[in-house]
């Protein structure tokens, strides 16, 4: 079972995603630096009056990614086909992709890196040439033929720039690296999402569903529905702090936005494993868990708040976590 606070899309995010998208850069909440460089290069390709280069986006799930390449396209205004690596199985469903685009527009890829090679082959010239290399044909009557294809943009996403080819990586012009959200951004973020469902919210409301959301959007989201729920239940429908917090404890989602998998990570590494180091693969067996899912689903997080570190010993629950559950750090200097 998926987890509450997992920072993938479950189903029920779906409306509500489509709904709370921002439809411009301006609109666009936090990650200054992306938004900066997109408005660079997006105005300049349409002074030049040429395709925007291709731009890979990286970052974790539910940190807008999907969001931007749906603004570019808008402040291009050009026209936007999304899909994602492995819904692309074959070479000509890129080549049905490609060849039904109108000059300038955008093909949003997903999960790029999990694109299959022999469509990732035909990608190459696509993005450099915007030429189509396909086999027409079977066995001794095949051909090879070289299709020329509409000038587009391709915007890639992936969880981690270092899962592509580096052949790949070096076709895009541009990389963006999207990054866990400021809690200020994120009760800004709350704060306009509320206001898009009418939903009454008090300032330190937003500011409780903002700490707990794990720097992301997607989260927030989803809890700040969650709460609504709760505040209509069991209040007057109005999300104050209190009605926030009592919300969330009953989700359990703690102080930090932690749930019992973070809190059960942590807490092994510090009662288990003498707060660390401790090797991944020993962790992950401690927790009946895989190590990948330990690596891309769990430690992230845990990593950008400061409370675990990654050694090339193993893991460490850092002293802010041991002083988090209230635990003696193991070498600590005492006060
Ligand atoms: P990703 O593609 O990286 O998984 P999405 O683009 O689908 O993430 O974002 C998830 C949801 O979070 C979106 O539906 C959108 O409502 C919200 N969101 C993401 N980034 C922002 C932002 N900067 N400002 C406002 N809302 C955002």
């Amino acid at each position: 079972q998926e987890r509450f606070v997992s920072s993938r899309r479950h189903p029920e995010d779906l409306g509500l995603e489509i709904g709370l998208r921002p439809r411009s850069l301006r609109e666009f909440v936090g990650q200054d630096e992306v938004k900066r460089s997109l408005e660079l290069a997006i105005t300049a390709a349409k002074g030049r009056s040429e395709a925007l280069d291709h731009i890979l986006l990286h970052g974790h799930p539910g940190l807008g990614k999907t969001t931007l390449a749906t603004i570019i396209a808008q402040e291009l205004g050009a026209g936007l086909r999304t899909t994602s690596g492995p819904v692309i199985e074959r070479p000509g469903d890129l080549a049905a992709l490609l060849t039904n685009q109108k000059p300038g527009d955008v093909l949003f890829i997903d999960e790029i890196h999990r694109l299959p090679h022999v469509v990732e082959e035909v990608l190459y010239p696509a993005m450099e040439d915007y030429k189509l290399d396909l086999i027409i044909g079977q066995g001794p009557g095949a051909r090879a033929i070289r299709l020329d294809i509409p000038r587009f943009t391709l915007v890639g996403a992936t969880t981690r720039a270092g899962l592509l080819t580096p052949a790949l990586r070096d076709r895009f012009g541009l990389m963006l690296r999207v990054e866990f959200y400021h809690p200020d951004h994120l009760q800004a973020i709350v704060t306009r999402s509320a206001g898009a469902l009418q939903i009454d919210i008090e300032v330190a409301g937003a500011a409780e569903i903002a700490r707990r959301s794990r720097g992301t959007p997607r989260i927030a989201n989803r809890l700040l529905k969650r709460v609504r729920d709760f505040a209509q239940v069991h209040g007057d429908g109005r999300i104050t702090r209190q009605i926030a917090d009592a919300a969330l404890n009953l989700l359990e989602v703690d102080n930090r936005g932690f749930d019992r998998m973070d809190r059960r990570i942590l807490l092994t590494i510090i009662e288990k494993f003498d707060g660390g180091p401790v090797g991944v693969d020993t962790l992950a067996a401690a927790l009946c868990e895989e190590r990948d899912t330990l690596e891309d689903v769990y430690e992230p997080f845990l990593i950008q708040c400061g409370f675990l570190n990654r050694t090339p010993r193993g893991r460490v629950a850092t002293r802010l976590a041991q002083e988090y559950f209230d635990r003696k750090p193991k070498k600590g200097k005492q006060p």
